[in-house]
């Protein structure tokens, strides 16, 4: 699904060059459940925003879903962005004008699908992520951890073939993290692909694989029943 080689990505500041990624190879088979780990600042955003084509690398390769991403213009980007890819952020992203219903049904309405496939679509997703009840709330009467639902509900409304999340507990107490993580696990158990980033240990470990980033490199990449993430941190 994603096969990235000798992925190289430095950031420009005036004179001074920030070499942040530095040679990454790395593949994601379609199903699997992988979580980036890294310390703040080791570039797993930046490697996750490449994946997510909201970011270019200096050289290497990325295919996703055997499609070689590169030097796309920004119609063609977006346009791949909306057929391969769900994201859920740290800070929810959500419009706050809009109900709940609304904001899952934001992305199909900009992909021209009707309004009533648009509405019953978006309604199976906030079922499924346990909101039926709160479709025509808006964001701002709702927890983070419903926030975190609607976010995840709006990724999976466009059934992409990748789910993304930088830091999807980022923003929540323990235990509503470990109920969002539930949930994430409930999707990739019913066969989507995931990937998220954290540099929580705790979180990784709700996943299948780790692969731990540091110095711009992959220091390891292991299952997750053969690995503490915690021994690392
Ligand atoms: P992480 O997500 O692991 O915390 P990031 O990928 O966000 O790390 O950042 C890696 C490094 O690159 C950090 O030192 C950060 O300050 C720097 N960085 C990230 N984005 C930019 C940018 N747009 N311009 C310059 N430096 C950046
Ligand atoms: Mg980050």
């Amino acid at each position: 699904m994603i096969e990235i080689r000798d992925l190289h990505k430095s950031y420009q500041m005036g004179k001074n060059s920030l070499h942040v990624l530095k040679g990454i190879d790395f593949a994601v088979k379609e199903g699997e459940f992988v979580s980036i780990m890294g310390s703040s600042g080791s570039g797993k955003s930046t490697l996750l925003n490449i994946i997510g084509i909201l970011d270019e690398a200096d050289s290497g390769t990325y295919t996703l879903d055997n499609v070689p991403i590169k030097n796309l213009n920004e119609t063609i980007a977006s346009r791949y962005r909306n057929k391969f890819l769900g994201f859920v952020f740290q800070s929810f992203n959500l419009i706050n004008y809009k109900s709940a219903l609304d904001n899952v049904a934001l992305p199909l309405y900009y992909q021209g699908m009707g309004r009533k496939e648009r509405m019953e679509r978006s309604m199976y997703y906030l079922e499924k992520v346990g909101l039926a009840n709160w479709a025509k709330h808006l964001p701002s009467e709702m927890s983070g951890g419903q926030k975190q639902r609607v976010a995840i509900a709006r990724a999976l409304a466009a059934d992409p073939k990748v789910l993304l999340a930088d830091e999807p507990t980022g923003a929540l107490d323990t235990k509503t993290s470990y109920e969002v993580m539930e949930l994430i696990q409930q999707i990739n158990d019913e066969g989507k692909t995931v990937l998220i980033v954290t540099h929580e240990s705790d979180i990784a470990e709700m996943t299948k694989r780790i692969v731990f980033l540091k110095d711009g490199q992959i220091e390891s990449d292991n299952p997750v029943n053969q690995v503490r993430a915690s021994s690392y941190v």
